[in-house]
């Protein structure tokens, strides 16, 4: 199992399939200029498979999230999920995508034994989503949603995150719209992770902002009470149910303590955290021939040494130096 210092247990795996994007998301990607992986440099399908399988059948991964970059650019994806869902015993096979292309993919994707999708949208308003995403394809995502609902990879969820003075007084709108489509939205804090390293505490919309937001129309109750353990409450009940809103508060609440997570880069690096500064190699050791036990040993190395938080209330918090597109959010 992956297990560290402080007790927890990693049976969650996100892996990015690209550093690539076909949006430009400000809190993610500057609008040109950012240096992609090299080709060379990436893991190919094989050895994505491989490592997924080492994680499922040797480590304890139950859940398996592809994300990127923009996931759905990977050629490979459908038979990449299909060989995954073919593992025994079979993860929950979840992808993280801005929605762009699945109308044409979501099916194939079901077939491929994809369980779920997020699709992220942050804006009921095109001219909101040109600015936000710096491209026109807010129809586009609209078709996405609507086709992972009719090929079942439900329950949709929705992710949002609110920027000052762009989008930050719609959250009671976007709740609205997600419970008439049927999508689960869960509203996220904007991180230190855009590649510009722009982000500023004083600035970002908080969960208490976006909860106070969602009260001038909405009553929310905490499900399972205000308190969870250490961790604060992150669904809540809309009007009493049955339609529920999530926000995940990283900056202001941190859940550090329960965290379940390890992550793989696309050119092959784990990651213990979002946050994390040091990365351990896989690709070198894929590379130069390393077996399925070293592998694993190396994985479990690398989580032993998980730090206790991200580290982001401390004075000397330096944000890390890739970007959320290149990490894989
Ligand atoms: N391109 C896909 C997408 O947008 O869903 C997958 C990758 S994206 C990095 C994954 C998630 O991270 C998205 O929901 C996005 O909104 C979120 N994200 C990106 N940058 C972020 C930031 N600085 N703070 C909080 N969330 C961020
Ligand atoms: Fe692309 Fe997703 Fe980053 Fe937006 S958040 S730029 S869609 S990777």
């Amino acid at each position: 199992m992956l297990v560290d210092t402080y007790g927890r247990v990693a049976t969650d795996l996100r892996v990015s399939l690209t550093d690539r994007c076909n949006l430009r998301c400000t809190y993610c990607m500057p609008e040109e200029g950012l240096q992609w992986l090299a080709k060379p440099d990436l893991l190919t399908d094989e050895e994505i498979v491989r490592l997924i399988r080492i994680a499922v059948t040797d480590l304890g991964i139950t859940e398996v999230r592809f994300t990127g970059g923009e996931p759905l650019l990977r050629p490979g994806l459908a038979a990449i999920v299909a060989r995954c869902a073919a593992l025994e015993p079979r993860p929950t096979l979840s992808l993280t995508t801005n929605g762009i292309g699945l109308e044409r993919t979501a099916q194939a994707l079901r077939e491929a034994g994809l369980d779920r999708v997020n699709v992220s949208l942050d804006t009921l308003r095109p001219e909101v989503f040109h600015t936000l995403t710096r491209r026109r394809r807010h129809g586009d995502v609209l078709r996405g949603l609507a086709a992972a609902s009719a090929a079942g990879l439900t329950p949709v969820k929705v992710n949002a995150v609110l920027m000052p003075g762009l989008n930050d007084d719609e959250a009671p709108e976007l709740l609205a719209w997600a419970m008439e489509h049927g999508y689960e939205l869960r509203f996220i804090e904007q991180m230190p992770l855009d590649a510009q390293h722009g982000w500023q505490r004083d600035g970002m919309i908080t969960a208490g902002d976006i909860l106070a937001g969602l009260r001038t129309r909405f009553a929310l109750t905490a499900e399972g009470g205000e308190e969870r353990g250490s961790a604060p409450a992150e669904r809540w009940l809309v009007d009493g149910g049955p339609h529920r809103v999530g926000v995940i508060a990283s900056v202001t609440r941190p859940f550090c303590g329960a965290c379940d997570r390890t992550r793989l880069t696309a050119d092959g690096q784990i990651r213990t955290c979002l946050f994390a500064r040091e990365e351990t190699d896989l690709r070198g050791a894929l590379r130069s021939g390393a077996s399925d036990a070293e592998i694993a040993e190396r994985w479990k190395r690398a989580m032993w040494g998980k730090k206790a938080g991200s580290g982001l209330d401390d004075p000397s918090f330096l944000q890390p130096d890739r970007p959320m597109s290149a990490i894989g959010g």
